[in-house]
């Protein structure tokens, strides 16, 4: 600019440098408003953007109520989380939960499954893009004799999708595997911080700094549950979060802030899912988190605390609905449903 200034006044001392200083001062005028229009465009872009991602998991929140209630809001949910710890095969029940999920959309899923004992217990993490049937067929080539794991369907924010990008995520040593809903918003700057200190990064989610900032606390504490809670206080977003340790088996700890949780008891051990439509056959009597509250489930049931680990008693909600209803999002026939989703389709 300096450059074009210094000419455009010399030029502008003659006659014919006047038509020169003016000529510049037009060009110069039209880049400038050009340039100005771009990075408003660019601007408005990534200002919809965020918003479309704000508006895709603060929606989760009063949706979850609505599961549970009217459904009026429809169906808008993306991505599911489903866990189960108890007496019974969990590879069977994770992957009949994602497979309610799928509605959502999702772009790839995997499960970590806890196998062996004592010495010898580690996790099992097993991943696939595509279809919840390609999971699957990968499951039924596995011997898996666990009751407890947990399972996930993602829908790609940050990061391609990719067998590496799917969830479960784990830890560095591979004892600790996460699966998680949302967006960590502060994700970049804890990575740097958790890469300073060591940790190895696998991927390129958002996500996987809760698995790291998990492993940091557990080394302390030695309690799954307890480091969830600690990892929760250094990450702004919005979460939904289930995670297991080999070291603690059959121990499923839970989070929830901005996307939606459900927890729930049956006969034969304890569940959670992003939606009730993934337990609905193992139980009626669901509890939904609210933000800031944790739940640790085992094969015996579920204790919940809060964000200061002290216990808390939570209301049951009896899901009176059947699943028939719960598929067509409470509305009597799948065209309502279609036409009440509408407007929430971008
Ligand atoms: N942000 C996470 C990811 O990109 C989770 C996405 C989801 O909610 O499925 O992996």
């Amino acid at each position: 600019a300096g450059f074009i200034w210094a000419n455009a006044i010399a030029s502008a001392t003659t006659t014919k440098g006047a038509g020169t200083f003016v000529a510049v001062w037009t060009g110069w005028t039209c880049v400038h408003r050009v340039v100005s229009k771009l990075r408003y465009h660019f601007w408005y872009i990534s200002l919809r953007l965020r918003e479309y991602n704000l508006e895709r998991y603060t929606s989760q929140r009063p949706l979850c109520v609505d599961v549970l209630q009217s459904r009026d809001e429809g169906i808008y949910l993306m991505c599911g989380i489903v866990g189960y710890t108890g007496s019974d095969i969990a590879k069977n029940i994770l992957v009949t939960g994602l497979k309610r999920m799928e509605y959502r959309g999702y772009d790839s899923s995997g499960v970590a499954l806890e196998v062996g004992e004592g010495a010898a217990a580690h996790l099992d993490v097993i991943r696939r893009v595509g279809k919840v049937a390609g999971l699957e067929s990968e499951l039924s080539n596995i011997d898996s004799d666990a009751t407890c794991g947990i399972g996930h369907t993602r829908w790609a924010t940050h990061g391609k999708p990719s067998v590496v990008n799917a969830h479960p995520h784990t830890s560095c040593d591979g004892r600790i595997a996460i699966v998680h809903n949302g967006i960590i918003e502060n994700f970049a700057e804890l990575r740097e911080e958790l890469e300073g200190r060591g940790h190895h990064f696998k991927s390129e989610t958002d996500t996987e700094v809760f698995a790291h900032l998990i492993e940091e606390a557990y080394a302390e504490t030695h309690d799954l549950m307890a480091s969830v809670r600690e990892a929760c206080t250094h990450v702004v977003g919005a979460y939904g979060l289930a995670a297991v340790c080999a070291d603690e088996p059959g121990v499923i700890a839970v989070a929830r802030k901005d996307s939606p949780i459900v927890v729930g008891a049956g006969e034969t051990g304890a569940y959670v899912a992003s939606d009730v439509i993934a337990l609905i056959d193992a139980t009626r009597d669901v509890v939904v988190l609210e933000d800031g509250q944790f739940a640790k489930l085992t094969p015996a049931g579920v204790e919940y605390t809060d964000e200061a680990g002290n216990v808390i008693e939570l209301k049951v909600t009896h899901i009176d609905w059947d699943l028939d209803m719960a598929e067509k999002g409470g509305y009597p026939d799948f065209m309502l449903k279609e036409i009440h989703e509408q407007p929430r389709v971008v």
